[in-house]
């Protein structure tokens, strides 16, 4: 459990950083894309500023233009000026050149012939008037107040002796840059020094401040008519993340109420309180981002999902092993345990010699044996005498030190293949392969003998302890060992009632 929430919290992990890290990679290709948009763009801004920069000056130098000007209520003068103007203009395709008086009043224009034409129109509220009369120079951007078509506008001072005589001007047609800037996906708006947009790929974010205006701000506007009645709302756009001082990334609400996601790149238009800013969108950077994410994630959740499974097979197997030991350890056990209890079974627990039982399980495999190699096989029973007297008189555990010390002894005379029990009470038995009675007499003489020369010894006994053997050999062909073991018996009978002490044959 605590494994599985480790494994998902590492998929999600891997899945946050493949994103930021794919995602940080677009941003710079975005970076690129975008600096080279910018290039291009603000070269179109740029371009026709520059171009007709320097016509105002020259035309503020030229004789019919000073000669017009100084005698405003002319209009010979202000006919000739007009018929100069407009063949400059031919030449030069600005939208319309122009001369105002002093007091703001057009007197001359290239475009004196046309229905629109802007002699007589006063224009002392724009601010390219005022600030060229103050200042010598000025450029604006606007919508024409007469033409309401898009403009900038360059004004200069036209001085005679320091007298200012009034204002020269050329209004440069912007209407048509915007259009040529259509290209692929990406968003170009280029913004006044108020921060409205003027210029843009995209129709529904002219004339849209970027940020909210100041009061003051919007009074200006207002009064100067720079955009007449076309200033709209600000764009819905929020700055989702800033990435460095002239990039960001951008939220902007469009038609449907959903914010789409844009990187933007800023720069100022030189030569203008102006900026330019290319959008591009962050929809495809976003897809890849979470392309990556998904298959790295999958991937890692693969191999997490696979090394989980090795481990539980391991663990599994390691269990099956030690069930597998444990059973084995038990099996030994258990072995060790019925091998304990076999040896009990045919054990005499006081001598530690074989019992009864022992005797009559390996008696028939020695019998068959002898039938089948035709060899020998005795039998030889062994008493202790008078034993009942011995537990009488030096007690029963001196008794028993007797019979371990007898089973000693027994056990000294046999051979390998010799079996040799206790029979029962104070009375022992031997099986010999390979021997006939003669040879087992003289095993059982050769018993008789030590014991009586005490061998066996009881602290305080006297006279020390004897046995009597009875000594009996298996005829072939008899039906297992019960017969020899009769004749056993009989001749223990005998030397019993012989005087014990002694071995006797049957
Ligand atoms: P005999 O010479 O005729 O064999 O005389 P006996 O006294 O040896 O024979 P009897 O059969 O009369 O007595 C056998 C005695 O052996 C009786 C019994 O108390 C004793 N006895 C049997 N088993 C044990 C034992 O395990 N320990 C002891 N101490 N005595 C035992
Ligand atoms: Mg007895
Ligand atoms: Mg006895």
């Amino acid at each position: 459990m605590r494994n599985t929430a480790a494994a998902l919290a590492a998929v999600a992990a891997s899945a946050y950083f493949a994103y930021d890290f794919r995602w940080q990679q677009g941003i710079v290709e975005l970076e690129e894309e975008a600096a080279s948009r910018l290039d291009v763009a603000s070269a179109a801004v740029f371009a026709p500023t520059q171009k007709f920069g320097y016509l105002p000056e020259l035309l503020a130098d030229h004789p019919v233009v000073v000669n017009a000007l100084r005698h405003p209520q002319d209009r010979q003068r202000a006919r000739e000026a007009s018929r100069y103007l407009e063949r400059v203009n031919a030449s030069a395709q600005a939208a319309v050149v122009y001369l105002i008086d002093g007091e703001g009043r057009t007197i001359a224009a290239s475009n004196a012939d046309a229905v629109d034409s802007f002699i007589g129109r006063n224009y002392a509220f724009r601010p390219y008037f005022q600030n060229a009369i103050a200042n010598g120079k000025a450029t604006f951007y606007g919508i024409g107040a007469t033409s309401l078509l898009p403009g900038y506008y360059v004004a200069q001072a036209v001085r005679e002796g320091g007298r200012t005589l009034g204002v020269a001007v050329v209004k440069v047609d912007m209407t048509q840059l915007d259009q040529e800037w259509q290209r692929n996906e990406d968003e170009v708006a280029v913004t006044d020094d108020n921060g409205i947009i003027f210029l843009s790929t995209r129709p529904d974010w002219k004339y849209r401040p970027m940020v909210s205006l100041h009061a003051e701000a919007l009074d200006e506007i207002k009064r100067s008519r720079q955009y007449g009645t076309m200033l709209k709302p600000p764009l819905p756009m929020r700055t989702v993340r800033t990435l460095h001082g002239n990039e960001a990334v951008v939220s902007i609400v469009g038609d449907g109420g959903n914010g789409v996601r844009f990187f933007v790149r800023s720069r100022p238009v030189e030569g203008s309180g102006w900026n330019i800013s290319v959008f591009i969108p962050l929809s495809e950077v976003e897809a890849r981002a979470w392309r990556v994410a998904f298959s790295t994630s999958g991937a890692i959740g693969l191999i997490l999902m696979t090394l989980m499974m090795l481990a539980q097979a391991h663990a599994r197997a390691e269990e099956r092993e030690s069930a597998r030991q444990a059973l084995e350890k038990k099996h030994s056990e258990l072995q060790a345990l019925s091998e304990e209890l076999r040896a009990a079974s045919i054990t005499d627990p006081l001598t530690g010699a074989y019992n009864r039982r022992f005797f009559f399980e390996s008696v028939p495999k020695i019998v068959s044996t002898a039938n089948r190699h035709h060899v020998p096989l005795s039998i030889v029973t062994i008493d202790v005498d008078h034993f009942k007297r011995i537990n009488d008189m030096y007690g029963h555990p001196a008794g028993d030190k007797v019979l371990q010390a007898l089973t000693v002894l027994c056990k000294e005379s046999l051979r390998e293949s010799d079996v040799f029990c206790r029979f029962g009470g104070e009375e022992f038995i031997m099986a010999l392969p390979n021997t006939d009675a003669e040879a087992a007499a003289q095993v059982a003489e050769r018993l008789r003998v030590r014991v009586s020369a005490h061998a066996v010894e009881i602290k305080g006994m006297p006279g020390g302890i004897t046995v009597s053997c009875g000594v009996s050999q298996y005829r072939e062909g008899e039906q297992g060992i019960e017969a020899a073991l009769r004749r056993a018996d009989d001749a223990l009978y005998v030397a019993k009632n012989e005087g014990r002490n002694r071995v006797v044959v049957r």
